[in-house]
């Protein structure tokens, strides 16, 4: 495959304007599929949750999940959005291997929820409003596993299979319209805009929320245009990106290839791509025109979705607060500097931060062991950091035992790793290994002076007022207690020797 031409990315927006529009797949964590009994989960055996209804053996009959359609409404309150009174469901049709039906049963012209608006902040601090076009339910496809090529795609592949588990569980597909303005930030917004909606439908409890399990997808559409030119440039959509930074990299990466084929005289081609995670680039998909014709007409084997007012009005009372305002409310509570509080949210930690301060760390604790210690182990294991085998409980009794003095920093490293290692809460840890620090003054002085006879010209030292020579036989208390030495106590022990 030929390497794209891109241009310089400062270069690519002196030129031209970026334009771009997101659509999000978000998966409901309902107990059951969307219009049958079949269980809803992820990871089970394949083909185990699957019935003549999702796999769609003639003469059965559908009917719509009630909690579907509650969540559904929920999100759709959640980004300001009129609710329809009324709406059909539609077949869109269309052939492919993971959708046994033959049709997607879907929300056409009748969404559940239009015309709403979401404040999203980037992380220069710069906030914007994206306007969201509509919400739709719908169910998602099986899972198609394509075997024995290189790439995972089904080029080159020897064989592929398919697991129906996934066929029929609910969707709710979020569209934004265009979103102008955003310049060189774009590629941060899209990815910001994507971490809120994560955030409220997290927030309302409606999906697990988990991008590395597709349960939030993003396909995102960038076009460009010449500034001051009012028609639209042909846009490309990047399917099925799945992290925040992938998303931020495909919209960054496809602004630098249009605007180099652009710049040269050239015409982008509407068409989907797909994102290369290891690559870093884009490749064609398939062509897409506006005019796709799947030949969408009325599902006759659903009822209209007509939700009363007041139900509505019962799970708009139940909202949770918005995620900007959540913001504003928990950086106040923490007193977190802004930069302090930024390089939280953009390493999406609020959750994580919020429950050990409810579990009673002091915030700057929480804050320090999450973006420190616990990010870095994280990195050196390729992981999400939010993906560590640890609670907001466990960090809190650490901070906590590191506070009292029981432990210091050192040892707490140590005891964290075993925390990981599921060994069990702090505590049980340091008890089981016995790791506390040693702060008893009788083996903290034996140690002394064993140090000291290696070292006897350190207490003149202390006494001409040299205190850096103290670092010396602290160092060797440390290293003969394997770490475990209050080095507080050592010091303070050491200065009423050399005074005595
Ligand atoms: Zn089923």
């Amino acid at each position: 495959m030929a390497k794209d031409e891109l241009m310089n990315y400062e270069k690519s927006l002196e030129q031209f304007e970026v334009v771009i529009g997101l659509e999000v797949h978000v998966e409901l964590n309902t107990n059951t599929k969307m219009f049958c009994g079949c269980r809803n989960e992820f990871g089970d055996e394949p083909n185990t949750n699957v019935c003549p209804i999702c796999i769609g053996l003639p003469g059965s009959l559908p009917a719509v999940n009630k909690r579907a359609i509650e969540s559904s409404i929920s999100i759709g309150l959640a980004l300001g959005c009129e609710i329809a009174p009324t709406g059909r469901f539609a077949r869109k049709n269309y052939f492919y291997p993971d959708l046994a039906k033959n049709f997607q049963t879907s929300q056409y012209d009748e969404p559940i929820a239009f015309e709403g608006s979401l404040d999203v902040e980037v992380p220069s601090g710069k906030s914007f409003t994206v306007q969201i076009e509509r919400a739709h339910m719908e169910e998602d496809a099986g899972k198609l596993t394509h075997v024995g090529g290189s790439t995972g795609r089904i080029q080159g592949a020897e064989y592929s299979l398919v697991d129906y588990n996934r066929a029929g569980v609910p969707l709710v597909e979020i569209v934004t319209k265009p979103v102008y303005g955003a310049g060189a930030e774009a590629p941060e917004l899209a990815a910001a805009y994507v971490r809120s909606i994560r955030e409220i439908v997290k927030g309302l409890g409606v999906s697990d929320a988990k991008m590395e399990r597709g349960n939030v997808r993003c396909d995102a559409n960038v076009s460009l245009r010449p500034h001051g030119q009012e028609k639209l440039g042909t846009r490309t959509e990047t399917k099925n990106v799945n992290s925040l930074r992938s998303i931020e990299r495909a919209v960054r990466y496809e602004i630098q290839r249009q605007a180099a084929i652009l710049a040269k005289g050239g015409s982008i081609i509407q068409e989907t791509r797909h994102w290369h995670e290891d690559k870093g680039s884009t490749s064609s998909g398939r062509p897409k025109s506006d005019a796709d014709d799947y030949r969408y007409f009325p599902e006759p084997d659903l009822v209209p979705v007509q939700p009363s007012k007041e139900w509505i009005e019962e799970l708009r009372a139940k909202l949770p607060e918005k995620p900007a305002d959540r913001r504003k409310r928990v950086q106040a509570e923490w007193g977190f500097a802004d930069l302090e509080f930024r390089d939280v949210v953009n390493a999406d930690l609020l959750d994580q931060i919020e429950e050990t301060v409810a579990a009673g760390a002091k915030p700057q604790a929480a804050r320090k062991w999450w973006t420190g210690e616990l990010a870095r182990i994280a990195n050196s294991q390729d992981q999400d950091v939010t993906e560590l085998n640890i609670s907001g409980a466990s960090v809190a009794e650490l901070a906590g035992l590191v506070e009292a003095g029981k432990l210091n920093d050192r040892l707490a490293r140590e005891v964290l790793t075993y925390v990981l290692a599921g060994e069990g809460s702090p505590s049980e840890i340091v008890a089981a290994r016995g790791l506390e620090v040693v702060s008893d003054d009788g083996a903290l002085i034996a140690a002394i002076d064993a140090a000291l006879a290696k070292q006897p010209d350190v207490l003149d030292a202390i006494r001409e007022g040299r205190m850096q020579a103290a670092g010396a036989v602290i160092g060797a208390v440390m290293q003969a207690m394997k770490g475990s030495a209050d080095a507080g106590r050592v010091r303070e022990l050491l200065i009423e020797k050399a005074n005595a």
